[in-house]
């Protein structure tokens, strides 16, 4: 009988950490995508994106062996989340409300990546550097054909290739796509008082700015921003030259963060990302979306990798509990893997969207609803407790 496989395509976090854990759990498998290693950096020179990272995705790096590698002075946790309404709401969220030391990490995507392409190097993870260019079904799993024209075949193909996921295309797996009309803008920050290891979060109406902490350097204190603003807004800011670039940052951040700490100015180059909210069907016969080729949520709660990652633990555990006479590509099996990622997914669209939309709107009653809401969740230890929880993807 011929043996059966499971072939990742695409190498990103996603990719990297399914082709680990199900390599981990015992199951043959290989990956196809570019290999990129992003270079070691200097001490205090630190990757332009960065992720919060849940607890639950921090175990599943720590069991795929990949966060013992990451540089520990590059991590930062965060013991505490301030967020604020666009008039006095206040919410205030720490680690010790629920007895816990920190609420998330902020790591450099880069670390992660380096970590995990490290950890699959030693696991012996076969890696084709190719791309994915088609596939043709077959009676059991899928051939695969890559740019460099080679045929791969495999029981299984895990699609771990982004948001515009070719795999997800070439499978015809519906997918339902929402633009926000929104930019994400990324840049790493000078403060002038220390973050003590919080988050901050400020929603202003029609943009969220996020300030998350990030270690100390000789330059002195850093935060990275994320910043999601209407798209026109960004792209006008985006084309300034780096003085003005810096000066529009300086006067609205003054304006929005009410000097909570203290200056801030533009470290790096600010870039932005198109904001969408994309759904799709996660699977077809022999083939699994995982990460960003599966769902895209808005950024504002931090959440689109650590949802993706959730789709990394439990197709490996679908995988490894089927049952013996079942094949790793079969539809039935594929479908189990998507209903247990249904609520999660739609709750963290639900959620992200559902504050976008509430803080975006500017229908009086709603506006005072949200601020008054954010007061008085802050006052019920309980709700807190959940909170800190969701925060934490438990
Ligand atoms: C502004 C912003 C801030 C964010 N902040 C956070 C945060 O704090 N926390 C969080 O959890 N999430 C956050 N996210 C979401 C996060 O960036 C994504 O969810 C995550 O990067 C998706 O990872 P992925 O591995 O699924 O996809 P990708 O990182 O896009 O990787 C896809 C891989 O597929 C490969 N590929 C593509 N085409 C092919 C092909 N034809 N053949 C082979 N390989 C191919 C690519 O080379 C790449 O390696 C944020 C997003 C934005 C926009």
């Amino acid at each position: 009988m011929k043996q059966e496989s499971i072939l990742v395509c695409g190498t990103g976090i996603a990719g990297l950490a399914c082709a680990l854990g199900l390599s981990r759990a015992g199951l043959p498998v290989a990956l196809l995508g570019p290999r990129q290693t992003p270079p070691v950096r200097a001490a205090d020179d630190y990757h332009p994106r960065v992720y919060a990272i849940s607890e639950s995705s921090r175990a599943l790096l720590d069991r795929l062996g990949a966060w013992r590698l990451i540089e520990a002075r590059r991590i930062t946790a965060v013991e505490a989340m301030e967020i604020h309404g666009d008039a006095d709401g206040l919410l205030d969220l720490s680690a010790w409300q629920d007895a816990r030391e920190s609420l998330a990490w902020i790591v450099e995507s880069g670390e992660i990546e380096r970590a995990l392409q490290q950890a699959a190097q030693v696991m012996g993870i076969a890696w084709h550097e190719d791309k994915f260019v088609g596939l043709t079904p077959q009676a059991r799993g899928v051939q695969v054909d890559t740019a460099q024209g080679r045929q791969l075949s495999a029981s299984l193909l895990v699609g771990a290739d982004g948001a515009r996921s070719p795999v997800r295309v070439a499978a015809r797996i519906p997918h339902e796509y929402t633009p926000y009309g929104d930019m994400g803008v990324v840049a790493h920050l000078d403060i002038e008082r220390p973050h003590q290891q919080r988050a901050y979060q400020w929603f202003t109406g029609d943009s969220v700015l996020a300030v998350l902490p990030m270690p100390d350097t000789a330059q002195g204190a850093q935060a990275s921003l994320v910043w999601s603003m209407p798209e026109g807004q960004a792209q006008a800011w985006l084309a300034q030259p780096p003085e003005a670039q810096q000066a529009y940052f300086a006067a609205q951040a003054a304006a929005i963060t009410q000097g909570r700490l203290g200056r801030l100015g533009l470290r790096t180059r600010p870039q932005g990302f198109a904001l969408t909210l994309e759904r799709s069907a996660m699977m077809a016969p022999g083939v699994a979306l995982v990460g960003d080729a599966a769902h895209r949520v808005h950024p504002l709660a931090g959440q689109g990798l650590n949802l993706g990652l959730g789709d990394v633990q439990t197709l490996i555990q679908v995988l490894t509990a089927r049952a013996p006479q079942q094949h790793l590509g079969e539809a039935r099996l594929l479908a189990r893997y998507r209903r247990r990622r249904a609520e999660p997914v739609l709750a963290m669209g639900l959620v992200t969207h559902g504050l976008h939309r509430l803080f975006g709107t500017s229908c009086m009653p709603l506006a005072w609803a949200r601020n008054q809401g954010m007061s008085l969740v802050d006052q019920l230890p309980f709700i807190k407790r959940q909170l800190i929880r969701a925060a934490m993807g438990q």
